[in-house]
């Protein structure tokens, strides 16, 4: 029997659904049923009726209908004041309906920064949170114990957007009955286990400190041009977008999307630095070490990096 599947927005810009119409070989649809998931609604993608959706809403809510799993895309709107009033679902705070339909769940899932850990509107008047988190703090929307029907914290699938081959590959694991570990986030460690900056092809130039200062040349990003791939948990270096391309491979620096903090409030193309070297360091790499190593590394760059000769 296929594994029932509600997808609810919350305050968001749709743009992991976006990203998961990009799925490819195949779409989303046929992967759906490929894995066993009968996808009872989605906001932007079923087209039943209003009353269809309430009918739909009822028999969930009452139990009349199972609930495997719900999907949270967006963060939860909490404002202004705490009354959620400026999320409705018939006139009503969504927040609560978010509650209700969690507590109906056999798993719970958050869909992006914004559903995990509160995201764009985290700090604002719209009093915007994660499902169980906001940013760092455990607690968010639903309270650091709360454990969905299967016994589980909600899981985090953070990234603006959401890589989509994760979310497919979530609800396979679900179905399946897999266990996945997860970090101190609540994330799986199969994906948000690794750095952005593992994988990336500009890594050489990373190692002898061969950087940029502008864009469209072919050296690391991290020393002047504000990428946080050494610092930042995913898989888009080894987990290709469209299985082409990732933001580093196009000599776009890495923003930091899947961390609890993100946005952070300093510009993203723009790398702070202490004495010119970088404020914030690749983790869990200790100061005074990293100066030292970064000159010798530097002093002995090969003249094939220095000519940026090294394709990327
Ligand atoms: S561009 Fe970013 S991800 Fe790539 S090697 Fe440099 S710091 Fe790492
Ligand atoms: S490269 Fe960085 S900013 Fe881009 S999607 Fe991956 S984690 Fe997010």
């Amino acid at each position: 029997m296929p594994l029932s599947l509600f997808w609810l927005q919350g305050g968001g810009c749709s743009g992991d659904s976006m990203a998961l119409l990009n799925l490819e070989g195949p779409n989303l649809f046929a992967q759906l049923e490929y894995i066993g998931i009968e996808l009872l609604w989605h906001p932007s993608l079923s087209h039943g009726t209003p009353r269809q959706y309430d009918e739909l809403l009822a028999a969930l809510l009452a139990g009349e209908r199972p609930l495997d799993i719900l999907c949270l895309e967006g963060a939860v709107i909490r404002g202004p004041g705490g009354t959620g009033m400026y999320d409705t679902h018939r006139r009503r705070p969504k927040k609560d309906l978010i509650a209700a339909l969690a507590h109906r769940a056999r798993y719970v899932v958050a869909v992006g920064t914004c559903a995990s850990f509160g995201g764009v509107g985290g700090d604002g008047d719209v009093e915007a949170t994660g499902l169980q988190y906001r940013k760092r703090q455990k607690g968010g929307f639903l309270g650091a114990d709360f454990t969905s029907g299967a016994g589980l914290p909600v899981i985090n699938l953070p990234g603006c957007p959401c890589h989509p081959e994760i979310v497919v590959r979530m609800l396979a694991s679900l179905e399946g009955h897999w266990a996945l570990p997860l970090n101190e986030f609540n994330s799986p460690l199969q994906w948000y286990g690794m750095l952005v900056h593992q994988g990336c092809i500009r890594n050489e130039y990373h190692e002898y400190r061969v950087e940029e200062t502008d864009f469209g040349r072919r050296g690391c990003l991290f020393f002047h041009l504000g990428c946080q791939g050494p610092l930042t948990h995913g898989p888009c270096n080894k987990l290709r977008w469209n299985n082409r391309n990732s933001k580093t491979s196009a000599g776009v620096p890495c923003l930091g999307c899947t961390d609890p903090e993100f946005p952070k409030q300093h510009p993203f193309f723009k790398t702070r630095n202490i004495a010119g070297i970088p404020y914030d360091l690749p983790e869990g790499v200790d100061r005074a070490h990293y100066l030292a190593y970064k000159g010798m590394a530097a002093a002995a760059a090969p003249e094939r990096l220095l000519a940026r000769k090294t394709r990327v």
